[in-house]
C-alpha cells in the first residue's frame, strides 16, 4: 500500500534527505587513494549524530555499518573494510539516516582519481538515467514508465539493467511500496499518487545485468566482474511533479563541479 505523506511530513522527509546530502558531501571531500571505506564509514557515522539523526542502515536487517560501500564490481550492499583505494578504482556510497522518525536514502559513485573513460562513462549515464527516470514520476504515470525511461537510457549504451534490486517507497520505514523497479514497461505497474515519496535509483552495469552475492549475505556483484555504478535520489510528488528531497549539490560543491541537472527537480526554497 502506497503511504503518502503531508505537506508536513514531506519536509521532514527533507530534512532527512539533506541530512544525507550533507554526509555525502563530507564525503566526496576524503574518497581518494590510500582511504579505507571503514574510515569513511566512522566519518559518516560522527556526522550523522553530530546533525541529531541516526544512521539509518546501521543494524538495519542486521547490516553491520553506516555506510553501504561497494567498489568496482560490487553493485550494491557492500561491507566497508580496510582495504585502501587504489587511483582508477570506483566506490559506490549508499548512506541511510533517520531523523524525526523519516528515512533519508541516497547514494552517490565516486571515482577515485583518475578513472577509466569507458567506467567515466558509465558513471555519466548512470546518473543522466536517473534523471530520466525522475522525470517520469508525475502525475499519471506508473512505475513502469520510470522503468521504461531508465532502461532504454542505459541499454542504448549497452549496459545491463540489474533486475533484481529496485529502488522503493521511502517513508517512516526504509522500504515501503511501491518497488520501483529501473525496468518496465510503459503504462504498467503501480499508479503514482500526490504526496508519495520514494527513492529511485539504478544500479547500471557496464557489461551484463547479472549479478551474484558474496558469502556474506550481502554484498552484490557483477557476474562478469565488470564495474557497476549507482546513483540514488529521494523524490516526493508535490502538484503533480517530481520534486527533489536530497541534492548532490554538496558534493559538487567538494568537488568543485558545475551542474544544473537538478534545476528541473529542485524546491525553490533549497539554498545549499
Ligand atoms: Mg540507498
Ligand atoms: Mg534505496
Amino acid at each position: 500500500m502506497i503511504i503518502p505523506k503531508t505537506a508536513e511530513e514531506i519536509e521532514l522527509m527533507r530534512e532527512s534527505a539533506l541530512i544525507v546530502s550533507k554526509t555525502l558531501g563530507m564525503l566526496a571531500a576524503e574518497v581518494k587513494p590510500g582511504v579505507t571505506s571503514l574510515h569513511l564509514d566512522k566519518l559518516a557515522e560522527e556526522f550523522i549524530r553530530d546533525h541529531d539523526a541516526i544512521p539509518g542502515f546501521l543494524g538495519l536487517y542486521d547490516f553491520p555499518n553506516t555506510l553501504c560501500m561497494s567498489p568496482n564490481a560490487q553493485v550494491v550492499h557492500g561491507i566497508p573494510n580496510d582495504t585502501p583505494y587504489e587511483e582508477g578504482d570506483i566506490i559506490s556510497i549508499d548512506c541511510g539516516a533517520i531523523k524525526n522518525g523519516f528515512y533519508g536514502d541516497h547514494a552517490y559513485t565516486f571515482a577515485v582519481g583518475e578513472i577509466a573513460p569507458e567506467v567515466e562513462q558509465l558513471l555519466k549515464v548512470t546518473k543522466e538515467s536517473l534523471y530520466v527516470g525522475i522525470a517520469q514520476f508525475k502525475k499519471g504515470n506508473r512505475t513502469g514508465d520510470v522503468g521504461y525511461a531508465i532502461q532504454q537510457h542505459c541499454e542504448q549504451h549497452g549496459y545491463g539493467v540489474v533486475r533484481e534490486l529496485v529502488g522503493h517507497g521511502l517513508g517512516r520505514t526504509m522500504h515501503e511500496d511501491p518497488e520501483m523497479p529501473n525496468y518496465g514497461r510503459r503504462g504498467r505497474g503501480k499508479k503514482f499518487v500526490e504526496g508519495m515519496t520514494v527513492a529511485i535509483e539504478p544500479m547500471i552495469n557496464l557489461g551484463t545485468h547479472r549479478i551474484e552475492q558474496l558469502k556474506d549475505g550481502w554484498t552484490i556483484l557483477t557476474r562478469d566482474r565488470k564495474p557497476s555504478a549507482h546513483f540514488e535520489h529521494n523524490v516526493a510528488l508535490v502538484d503533480g511533479k517530481p520534486e527533489l528531497l536530497s541534492t548532490f549539490g554538496y558534493i559538487y560543491q567538494a568537488l568543485d563541479i558545475e551542474s544544473d541537472e537538478e534545476t528541473p527537480f529542485r524546491a525553490e526554497a533549497l539554498v545549499l
